[in-house]
């Protein structure tokens, strides 16, 4: 079986490989496959000339939910109990498999479904340890505190999932109590897997209006689940500590090239909007792979509203794993590379 991420080298930021089935209309109109898994760590694209690409990790097609949980997703929340900021981000072109990943085929996660992807899962094992440190805390304590918000990125304006209302463009702030924050973005407490089902089915019911209601398609914008935690831990002499960290579930907008070939202005400005906050998260974790090794390198964390708004989960002691999506059919060939590519960069 595949090694948990993170759990080897100081590494803040991991990279895996998913590698999706052939899909229906893909075997249907005789696809071939040009990738080709060669171990747990790496894989070949089968061109004239093979290229071989090695990540932190490589998932087959035959790996399923679980043990895409076991290796990016049970590391993760070890490390927001510890009181780390983490972030999972799925990148990938359209159909590339970054919602299954992330959620599973079913809106609210799918709480007994056997598909259901990492988000639902993430919050089994996290409500699952607390009610082990409530135990171990005795007397009916409540350890550990979790609020919710779900947010959309569009064309670089945010809009609140679980609270939408039209026209809304919610701010980005930052203030020294607070650190970095969107103002008046709705929180909700959750404790426990019905609360989280009903919060990721209202965001995918919102995310939806906004698709026709407002002419968006959701492949071009990027979703943030972000869960905030409080833990209260009393040592043996009696001394009370707070650790606060937030967990970012992330399915970013698709990373086709977005072409605005012909298009009215606001399909231009969608593109190129797109194209800059994939490309600025490219660089903000390229630059923070420098600094780790020691450089000294500004991180252009203000270059998208992404990269603004998870500038505390990213870089110093947060944990960050990027799941990189990819099919395997050769029609698809040049998406895949250049997905291939930004997840080698980002190494
Ligand atoms: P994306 O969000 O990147 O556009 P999706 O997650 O919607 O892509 O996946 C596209 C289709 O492929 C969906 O029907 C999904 O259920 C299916 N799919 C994706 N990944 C897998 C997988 N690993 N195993 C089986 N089906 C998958
Ligand atoms: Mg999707």
């Amino acid at each position: 079986s595949m090694p948990a991420l993170l759990s080897s080298g100081d590494d803040n930021l991991k990279v895996m490989v998913r590698i999706r089935p052939l899909n229906a209309r893909e075997l249907e109109t005789g696809g071939q496959k040009c990738i080709s898994q060669s171990n747990d760590r790496s894989l070949r694209v089968l061109t004239s000339e093979p290229q071989h690409y090695t990540f932190d990790a490589v998932a087959g097609e035959d790996a399923d939910q679980d043990v895409i949980f076991q290796v990016a997703g049970r590391p993760i929340v070890e490390n927001c109990l510890a009181g780390y900021n983490s972030c999972i981000f799925a990148y990938g072109h359209t159909g590339s498999g970054k919602t299954f990943t992330m959620l599973g085929p079913q809106a609210d996660g799918g709480q007994h479904c056997q598909m259901r992807g990492l988000t639902p899962r993430v919050f089994e094992s996290l409500f699952q340890r607390i009610a082990e440190l409530d135990k171990e805390a005795g007397a009916g304590q409540r350890t550990v505190k979790c609020k919710c918000s779900f947010l959309e990125i569009y064309n670089e304006t945010l809009t609140d999932l679980l609270s939408p209302a039209e026209g809304q463009h919610l701010q980005i702030r930052e203030d020294a109590s607070h650190g970095i924050y969107v103002e008046n973005l709705c929180e909700e407490a959750a404790s426990g897997m019905e609360d989280v089902a009903g919060l990721l089915a209202r965001g995918q019911a919102a995310r939806r209006v906004g698709e026709t209601k407002m002419n968006r398609e959701s492949s071009r914008s990027h979703s943030v689940f972000t869960c905030t935690l409080e833990r209260t831990s009393t040592d043996a002499s009696g001394i009370t500590q707070i650790l606060r960290s937030r967990l970012n579930l992330v399915d970013l907008a698709g990373s086709e090239r977005q072409k605005a070939s012909g298009a009215a202005n606001e399909r231009l400005r969608e593109a190129s909007s797109i194209n800059k906050s994939l490309s600025t998260l490219g660089h903000v974790i390229m630059s923070l792979a420098d600094v780790q090794r020691g450089a000294q390198r500004h991180v252009p964390y203000r270059d998208s509203r992404l990269t603004y708004l998870l500038q505390e989960s990213l870089g110093g002691n947060s944990k960050t794993i990027m799941v990189a999506n990819i099919g395997p059919s050769s029609s698809n060939l040049a998406e895949t590379l250049s997905t291939l590519r930004f997840a080698q960069r980002a190494k």
